[in-house]
């Protein structure tokens, strides 16, 4: 291809990327030398960070968002016989979950323009052996807060928030964290936040942060020196103390961070109107810029309009020095779904935006620039490849 060997002196440009500052590489060195590396004092002081963050509300670290979800199952009290009712757009762990602890799935199509769970969906798929509910705030954006609690106090369903996209994000000023049930967040490379993987949970008393701190780790109290018990079936989801202090490093920069990515999504806008990718029937995301992280900016492709499909586009991008992810195909068409009765039809919204979506660059080191680049490369390969086109 000419193109590619024309641009290719320009870096490549990868969809997501972190950024880790060199007092917290120092950081994570002195706790490699401090002779207490798993989880520690690192620990306790990002758990004191993240509750006063989220205003001052319990937090309890764990390795994984996914490992954060389920405890959040089980300290709600979801178990065999329940229905938890989750959106079919999201990253697989957010449903694998609810088959974990011994629960049902019950899916509710997304709002095609939000891409977030449809409330009035949600809403008609409580049954009354629905026991909770997992919103997941795509890309960062939060659902209707308000409406959802309404929901959920009306039908006194617990509410288990998949944040793991949002933090950073707000909700009428204020924090995703900070107001809401129980909240989980994760904290792997490619989030807003990371501790390289690990999460983190918002809990709604002490209580609650007990029960979490004990599933975590086995079920153990420890009581002076020699007293030890177990009295609930808990597992190894323990952070260590070198991701923790990955973690606080970034904490630091969140403010900063989100502000870069909304610029960023700012210039995507720019970038994008008027153009011929525009014209041709590309989807952009709801331009919020006062509530979401913008953890993501994900286009929909125009593919009937397209001779080629979302790979072939995909690989036109990465031929022009551009990465870009899929985030993400529908939930309930994995073999693992339609073994357990989910078909194809059921939530024709999640499905059209799961065949159609195409994630691309943002990362808070990227500049304007880049986007532009993203831009006039996705408008290039659009009107390259559009039905019709002068070949
Ligand atoms: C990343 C993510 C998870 C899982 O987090 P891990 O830390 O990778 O286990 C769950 N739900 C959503 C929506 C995510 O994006």
């Amino acid at each position: 291809m000419t193109q590619s060997s024309a641009q290719s002196s320009v870096p490549f440009l990868p969809f997501v990327k972190p950024e880790i500052d060199e007092e917290t590489i120092a950081g994570v060195a002195d706790v490699l030398r401090s002779g207490w590396i798993t989880t520690g004092p690192q620990n306790q002081a990002f758990e004191a960070a993240l509750s006063e963050y989220c205003g001052g509300r319990p937090v309890r670290t764990f390795n994984s968002g996914t490992a954060t979800l389920e405890i959040g199952l089980r300290i709600a009290g979801v178990g065999p016989g329940d229905e938890v009712i989750t959106t079919p757009a999201s990253w697989v762990a957010t449903s694998n979950v609810v088959y974990e602890v011994g629960a049902s799935p019950v899916f509710a199509d997304i709002d095609p323009i939000t891409r977030n769970i449809d409330l009035d969906k949600l809403e008609a798929a409580i049954t009354p052996r629905t026991k909770a509910i997992i919103p997941v705030y795509l890309a960062g954006l939060p659902v209707d807060m308000d409406r959802l609690y309404a929901i959920a106090r009306q039908h006194k369903l617990r509410v288990i928030e998949d944040a793991a996209q949002a933090f950073g994000s707000t909700w009428n000023g204020k924090r995703i964290g900070a107001i809401g049930d129980i909240v989980s967040f994760s904290f792997h490379a490619n989030k807003n936040l990371t501790s390289i993987e690990g999460g983190a949970l918002v809990l709604n008393n002490e209580d609650e942060a007990e029960l979490a701190r004990k599933y975590r780790l086995q079920g153990i109290t420890r009581t002076g020196f020699d007293g030890m018990d177990c009295d609930v079936l808990g597992g190894k989801y323990n952070l260590t103390d070198v991701a923790a202090r990955v973690g606080l490093g970034q904490l630091k920069h969140i403010e900063r961070f989100t502000e870069q990515r909304r610029k960023l999504a700012h210039a995507y806008f720019t970038g994008f109107e008027g153009s011929a990718a525009a014209k041709l029937g590309v989807g952009l995301p709801v331009a919020d810029f006062t509530n979401s992280n913008w953890h993501m900016f994900q286009i929909t492709l125009p593919l009937e309009r397209l001779t080629l499909d979302r790979a072939g586009f995909m690989e036109q991008l990465k031929e022009r020095g551009i990465g870009s992810g899929v985030h993400y195909p529908a939930i309930h068409l994995f073999t693992l779904y339609r073994e357990r009765g989910f078909r194809a039809g059921m939530f024709p919204h999640a499905e059209r935006f799961g065949a159609t979506t195409v994630t691309l660059p943002l990362f808070t080191q990227m500049s304007v620039a880049d986007v532009a680049r993203v831009c006039r490369a996705v408008d290039e390969i659009c009107k390259q490849h559009a039905v019709g086109a002068a070949a």
